[in-house]
């Protein structure tokens, strides 16, 4: 008999079984691949990995900016991809270890709920005084056409492409549509992103998105908004507008399904496959919360958007505050001496407020994942703006842009 049995070793499952176990429960965890769940192995630490080797491709042609010279500077995808490979499996090695010694059972099979305390793995029956279910959530197809890993990509088949190619139609722009349109555009994949609202990364603030679409321009990234596509037929994608496209690859980016399971119990369920919100610091904290009864505001879940120059936010949008009803700063980030020294001047740091506190930060800045925590600890705890100013800010950094925005509102 354990006293919990998980289904699911992504971060939901496996910091549900660390707490768990850390608290002297008896553990059982299955997972019918690999342990660490799409966010180790097909989402967030491979996909940054390969941001990373775009980045720094992108700064080095630029080198002579910085007064350096690289010459012939090129890359080697395959090298590019080994290098995620090698980045995925020792964090995955580190994370089997870890649950290892906090002595969680593992076992490694695809598991069902067969009664109401009961889980079935590989014919076996285990009993379980606690079932928690954290199975996540895969890519959704579009309009149940099949990935093929060749013309028509999910986000986990793109993660292994052995070569880029030419040109790409990015069908999507959340968070994952964004970030691959980045990577595609610094190796010079020529990049077409299709997004149904009227304006890219629609779940941001209005003003991040159309700076969003301004940086791409620059970068030459052809951009539909509005515009969904029909169909995708013969290796062409059609779009609502009438337009044919035929690019050498589709990403679809359109949002990921629930992996429910298929049983007629009550069970508790946490992470993507709860289907709030899926982020894998969602997902973490709803296991602690599970196991620790530690509470947290789930309207207060930070957003980031990687890449050059990363995007965070939290709270509220400007767009969803009354007209008249807000105080509003927005910082260049150029306004700052540290922007310069990194070339990086790209960017704004915006605070909205009400009643002497802050209600929404939105940045597009280098380190913008950094700055944002700290405005998640001020507007959890109802730090007033007058309390914030007390504060002493580091020189040179970007936090300064915080600390002088605070005078703007
Ligand atoms: C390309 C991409 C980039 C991303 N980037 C970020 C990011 O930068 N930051 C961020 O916060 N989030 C990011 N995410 C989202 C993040 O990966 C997920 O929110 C997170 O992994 C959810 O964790 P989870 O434990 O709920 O589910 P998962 O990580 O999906 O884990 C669920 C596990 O359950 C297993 N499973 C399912 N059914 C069964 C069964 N019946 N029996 C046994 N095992 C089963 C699966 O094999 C899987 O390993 C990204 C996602 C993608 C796809």
């Amino acid at each position: 008999m354990y006293d919990l049995g998980i289904i699911g070793g992504g971060p939901a499952g496996y910091t549900a079984a660390l707490h768990a176990t850390s608290n002297g429960k008896k553990v059982v965890l299955f997972e019918q691949d690999k342990v660490g769940g799409t966010c180790l192995n097909r989402g967030c630490i491979p996909t940054k990995a390969i941001l990373h080797s775009a980045e720094v491709f992108e700064e080095m042609k630029n080198a002579e900016n910085l007064g350096l010279s690289a010459e012939n500077v090129s890359f080697d995808y395959e090298k590019v991809v080994e290098r995620k490979d090698k980045i995925v499996e020792k964090l995955r090695k580190g994370l089997e270890l870890s649950l290892k010694n906090h002595k969680v059972e593992i076992v490694n099979a695809n598991a069902e709920i067969s009664a109401k305390n009961q889980i079935k793995a590989n014919g076996e029956i285990y009993e379980c005084k606690e079932i928690l279910v954290a199975t996540g959530a895969k890519p959704r197809e579009f309009k149940g056409m099949k990935f093929d890993g060749e013309f028509v990509l999910s986000s986990d088949d793109v993660l292994n492409l052995k070569k880029l190619p030419k040109s790409i139609v990015v069908v999507g722009s959340g968070a994952i549509g964004i970030e691959w349109t980045r990577i595609f555009a610094a190796f010079g994949v020529e990049v077409t992103i299709v997004e149904l609202a009227e304006n890219l990364l629609p779940v941001a603030d209005i003003e991040v998105s159309k700076r969003i679409e301004r940086i791409f321009k620059t970068k030459k990234i052809k951009i539909y908004k509005s515009t969904g596509v029909e169909k995708i037929e013969n290796k062409n994608v059609y779009l609502t507008n009438g337009e044919i496209l035929a690019p050498e690859m589709v990403l679809i980016a359109i949002g990921r399904e629930i992996c429910e399971l298929d049983n007629p119990h009550n069970y508790n369920c946490i992470g993507d496959a709860c289907g709030e919100i899926q982020l894998a610091h969602f997902a973490s904290k709803q296991a602690i919360e599970f196991v620790e009864g530690i509470k947290f505001d789930k309207t207060l879940v930070p957003s980031v958007v990687y890449g050059n120059p990363e995007i965070a936010w939290i709270g509220k949008r400007e767009q969803d505050l009354e007209e008249g009803s807000f105080q509003k700063s927005m910082l260049l980030v150029s306004a700052l001496g540290k922007s310069h020294c990194d070339n990086a001047t790209e960017g704004f740091i915006k605070l909205l407020s009400q009643n002497d506190e802050i209600v929404g930060v939105h940045i597009v800045s280098k380190e913008a994942s950094a700055l944002i925590q700290q405005m998640v600890i001020a507007i959890q705890n109802k730090i007033s703006i007058s309390k914030l100013k007390e504060i002493c800010y580091a020189h040179p950094t970007y936090s300064e842009g915080i600390y002088e925005s605070l005078f703007n509102l």
